[in-house]
């Protein structure tokens, strides 16, 4: 690693000066992300100004209802706020969803949202990637990308945004609050990370020295907080990034979806926030169980035409889709779709040919499975416990 000088803020304003005067300085939060990349030679700051300890660590309600977060505020004492159990549960069970306890513990608010990619070639300092090297090409189009964007990707990156919390903040329209050089400006937070588009190495629009003091939240209608929730698929029960997530709020009178509010997560360059999911949810009746069938909840994670995107020669990143989630793509339970049915999926996971009564391919044993076209990327079939129904198992 190399060496580096470290400083203790006192105050916004100084961190701000020392950061922007020295294109080499960078602010550390809890360092949980920040440090393993330095360790990797991934980031090589000159300077560390920690920002941990400014008085930037409490959360409070606001005169409107809504809830302001200090950026210190680790992500442990965010879960566990009773203000935001109360009136943020979707947010609450998302910061729950992310990392391990220790992690948590140290993770801070403003270092959550200013995680990077997950990316595997990003973190491999010997392969090809726009993302850390612009203009070198993406490893990811023509290799591993089974976790990787479906959604506002481009030929250049094909990345997603790992945090659980922007998700969650991103379904009800916080503000991100920023201290600059030139003084503050307030981010809606669904414009704070970037879509890849040609240059994707800036993850957000901050400028160099802009320091997050704080995130707003605002309020959420109590009857929408009560019926709110974050819902995360994973390869881990823990431990593991979003293969799949949602936040959703629904607001329902009289068995009919009033109001509702959705946004994806671990399918994009940032959280996705589906108008269009929402459009469709005022106004249908709401379930307590998802019928028969399918229906109303899929329809979360269908796109505008033409929005997902293949990667190339035809290879579409892999996808588990979970029995009851809102965001599943739309995949038969357990099936591998039509057509792409005799590749290979990830090693151990092959996709066979059974007895169904549909002949269709699937994963022939419990978690996950995947089938490929040409054993590049792979097609989502279920989270199940087993083949599907009427299965006679492999032929
Ligand atoms: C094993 C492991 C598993 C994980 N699993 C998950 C998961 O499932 N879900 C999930 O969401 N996350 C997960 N994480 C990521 C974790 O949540 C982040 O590492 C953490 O939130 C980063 O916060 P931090 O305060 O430590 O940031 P740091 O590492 O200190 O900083 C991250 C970036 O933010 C910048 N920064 C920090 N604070 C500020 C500020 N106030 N203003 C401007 N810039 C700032 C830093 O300069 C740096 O660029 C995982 C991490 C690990 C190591
Ligand atoms: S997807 Fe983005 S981060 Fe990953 S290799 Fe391609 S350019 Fe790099």
């Amino acid at each position: 690693m190399r060496p580096f000088a470290y400083e203790r803020a006192a105050d916004a304003a100084t961190a701000v000066a020392l950061v922007a005067e020295r294109p080499g300085a960078a602010f550390l939060g809890g360092g949980t992300n920040l440090v393993d990349h330095m360790r990797l030679g991934l980031a090589r700051p000159e300077l560390l100004v920690d920002v941990s300890r400014l008085p930037h660590d409490t959360i409070a309600a606001r005169p409107d209802g809504g809830v302001r977060i200090g950026a210190a505020v680790r992500n442990s004492d965010l879960a566990a706020d009773p203000l935001i159990r109360e009136r943020y549960p979707l947010l609450a069970g998302a910061v729950l969803a992310g990392a391990s306890g220790q992690l948590r513990n140290l993770a801070t608010t403003g270092g959550n949202l200013l995680q990077r990619t997950r990316c595997p070639y990003f973190q491999d300092l010997t392969t090809p990637c726009n993302k850390r090297s612009p203009g070198t090409g993406c490893s990811a189009l023509e290799g591993f990308h089974r976790g990787h964007a479906i959604l506002g990707a481009s030929e250049r990156c094909v990345a997603v945004h790992p945090s659980d919390m922007a998700v969650a903040l991103t379904a009800p329209d916080a503000t991100v609050r920023v201290l600059g050089p030139d003084g503050e400006r307030a981010i809606p937070v669904g414009e704070f990370q970037r879509l890849p588009g040609e240059r994707p190495d800036p993850d957000t629009v901050l400028a160099h020295g802009e320091l997050i003091t704080a995130v707003d939240l605002p309020p959420l209608p109590p009857a929408m907080a009560a019926r709110s929730g974050y819902r995360k698929v994973r390869e881990r029960a823990s431990f593991a990034f979003a293969l799949v997530s949602v936040a959703a709020a629904l607001e329902v009178r009289d068995g009919v979806a009033r109001r509702a509010r959705v946004a994806l997560g671990g399918v994009a360059h940032r959280p996705w926030r589906r108008a269009l999911a929402e459009e469709a949810l005022a106004g249908a009746p709401a379930f307590a169980q998802r019928p028969a069938g399918g229906g109303p909840l899929r329809i979360a994670a269908t796109n505008g035409p033409g929005q997902a995107a293949p990667f190339r020669r035809g290879a579409r990143r892999g996808r588990a889709a979970p029995r009851s989630v809102a965001a599943a793509r739309r995949v038969p339970d357990g099936v591998a779709p039509r057509g792409r049915r005799s590749g290979r999926g990830a090693p151990g996971r092959r996709a066979v040919r059974c007895g169904c009564p549909a002949g269709r391919a699937h994963a022939p044993v419990a978690g996950w499975g995947a089938a490929g076209a040409g054993g590049r990327g792979a097609v989502a079939v279920s989270l199940r416990s087993g083949p599907p129904r009427g299965c006679r198992g492999p032929s």
